[in-house]
């Protein structure tokens, strides 16, 4: 499962594909890819704090 940051109000959630609106906000917003692929933040299924404190890169514009 693919961990999502929504662009707007940077609520992060789970789902195998990019939703039209941010269960959140409720807006169509863009959403980055912050799911962790790698052992040091526990693999797929967590997010990676790494992505987390990088500016936002809108991957679904
Ligand atoms: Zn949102």
């Amino acid at each position: 499962m693919t961990q999502w940051k929504c662009s707007n109000c940077s609520y992060t959630f789970g789902a195998e594909t990019v939703p039209d609106q941010c269960p959140s906000c409720k807006q169509a917003c863009t959403f980055s890819d912050v799911t962790c692929y790698i052992p040091d933040c526990g693999g797929p299924g967590n997010i990676d704090p790494r992505l987390m404190g990088k500016k936002d890169k809108p991957i679904n514009e």
